[in-house]
């Protein structure tokens, strides 16, 4: 990078976190982005004169709003919903709910803007949005979350709709959530519209899209050790999480001939050394979206299994990690244990599971490191089939959207090599291949619309 544009690059973060302050969240994700894009558009004098970094880094807009609801006690509880609309050049904002009480104006800003580079580079018409609430559904009665639900979009619906907002889950929003919001904004708009995506199947969902992220994260994984003549069978893979995104991650590594050996929550992380097989994931899945339980438990039922109360799974020796659990839950101490541990490959499951330090580790040591804008995109990519199912009034089969989503993965990894090239070396930075390619299309489209 020439001095001028480290001068520019810095000048541009200190501007970010004085429009934002005590945003840190935002600010790491923006400044992810930019160390890359600033030395990409060093040349490209239009990308500079219409400020298209610095417009993308400015949410369309944020929509704030009070969430009332009563518990089973008759209490009346107040929460804090949002909706970031961070840009729609090039289709509706799209992105998950968030509730979980560690939820932030600055975690959804953060999701919001990366999720316009990750909609970018599935190749659909979508782009970046995110919502949530501060509500923590963890020990609530299935009426209270259905109360708080319908609370929530009684007020969101305003700003939603097949062809302006399309929500999906994310953190503490499965299923019985979506379910819950679909029901109450068909009863206050009566229309039957594909405005959610993660629908039942029963009323619009789409086959596979539970699967898709955590498939999508390995299917990526294979895609960058592929490159490299090697592949996922045989090696031992060090997983965090144990929701969504964590458990259908470990099928698929169990469907290619990997062994994971680890699983997590917020309470810790257990090991399993002799892997997690389909009957035991089986149990982990049953576990967390039946009984809502604590991996803890898992110790209890497979004994070789061990439980570490209050740690990550990072200094468990692995080929390869997946990362399924949180944002900055892996950071510059884990990265160099893990590569000084061997660990080879890294795959995003989670949303900016890894802190700048981390990142920056990976990045130095060369490892295959996929970002989760690229790798955990899956998700979102069968979110955006979901929804042209819904506008055409059809559902695809299984094989067809399996096909599909194995072809976007792989479309999306071949983005990231086209942009991500080393100059002299065949290393493929993977998080500078994500961030351009994610960049141009939208960049692309804002300029054609002059400034607006
Ligand atoms: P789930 O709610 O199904 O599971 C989340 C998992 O992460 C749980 O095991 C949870 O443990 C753990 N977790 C959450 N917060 C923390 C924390 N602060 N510390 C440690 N563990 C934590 O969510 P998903 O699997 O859907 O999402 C996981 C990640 O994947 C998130 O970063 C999300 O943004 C991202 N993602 C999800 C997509 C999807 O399709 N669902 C799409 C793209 C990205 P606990 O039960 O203790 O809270």
């Amino acid at each position: 990078m020439a001095v001028s544009d480290h001068v520019d690059l810095e000048r541009f973060i200190k501007g970010v976190k004085k429009r934002n302050p005590g945003q840190p969240e935002f600010v790491q994700a923006v400044q992810e982005v930019a160390e890359d894009i600033f030395e990409f558009i060093a040349d490209k004098e239009e990308y500079h004169e219409y400020q298209i970094l610095r417009r993308i880094a400015e949410p369309d807009r944020v929509v704030s709003f009070r969430v009332c609801w009563e518990d089973d006690d008759g209490n009346i509880r107040v929460q804090r919903g949002w909706r970031v609309k961070n840009n729609n050049a090039i289709g509706p904002y799209k992105g998950g709910i968030r509730f979980h009480p560690s939820v932030t104006e600055s975690i959804l800003k953060f999701m919001a803007f990366e999720q316009t580079f990750k909609n970018s580079l599935t190749g659909l018409q979508i782009d970046g949005g995110k919502g949530g609430a501060n509500f923590n559904p963890k020990g609530k009665s299935d009426h209270e979350v259905m109360r708080f639900c319908q609370s929530f979009m009684t007020e969101l619906y305003r700003h939603v709709g097949d062809d302006i907002d399309v929500p999906a889950g994310d953190i503490g929003v499965g299923t019985r959530e979506i379910g819950y919001m679909f029901g109450q904004y068909k009863r206050i708009t009566n229309r039957f519209t594909g405005v959610l995506t993660g629908k039942g199947l029963e009323y619009g969902g789409s086959l596979i899209r539970t699967e898709a992220t955590g498939y999508g994260a390995v299917y990526f994984l294979e895609d960058m050790l592929k490159r490299r003549g090697d592949s996922v069978e045989g090696k031992t893979v060090v997983v965090s999480g144990s929701g969504n995104v964590a458990t259908h991650a470990v099928e698929k590594i169990i469907q290619l001939g990997g062994k994971a050996v680890t699983l997590s929550d917020s309470g810790g992380f257990i090991h399993d050394p002799d892997g997690i097989d389909r009957e035991k994931l089986e149990w982990v899945k049953e576990l967390k979206t039946i009984r809502r339980g604590r991996i803890a438990e898992y110790a209890d039922e497979f004994k070789r299994a061990t439980f570490h109360a209050g740690q990550r799974p990072w200094r468990v020796a692995c080929d390869l990690a997946i990362p399924c659990a949180t944002q900055n839950e892996l950071d510059g101490d884990d990265a160099t244990i893990l590569v000084k541990n061997g660990c080879r490959g890294v795959s995003e499951g989670a949303n900016m599971p890894t802190d700048l330090d981390g990142v920056h580790v990976f990045k130095d040591a060369q490892i295959l490191y996929a970002p989760g804008k690229a790798a955990n995109a899956g998700g979102v990519a069968v979110s955006g089939l979901e929804m042209s199912q819904n506008s055409a009034r059809i559902s695809w089969k299984e094989e067809e959207l399996q096909l599909l989503l194995r072809e976007i993965m792989q479309g999306i990894h071949d983005r990231c090599v086209a942009y991500g090239g080393t100059p002299r070396s065949d290393h493929i930075d993977y998080v500078r291949g994500a961030n351009i390619a994610g960049f141009v299309k939208v960049a692309d489209a804002m300029l054609a619309y002059g400034v607006v």
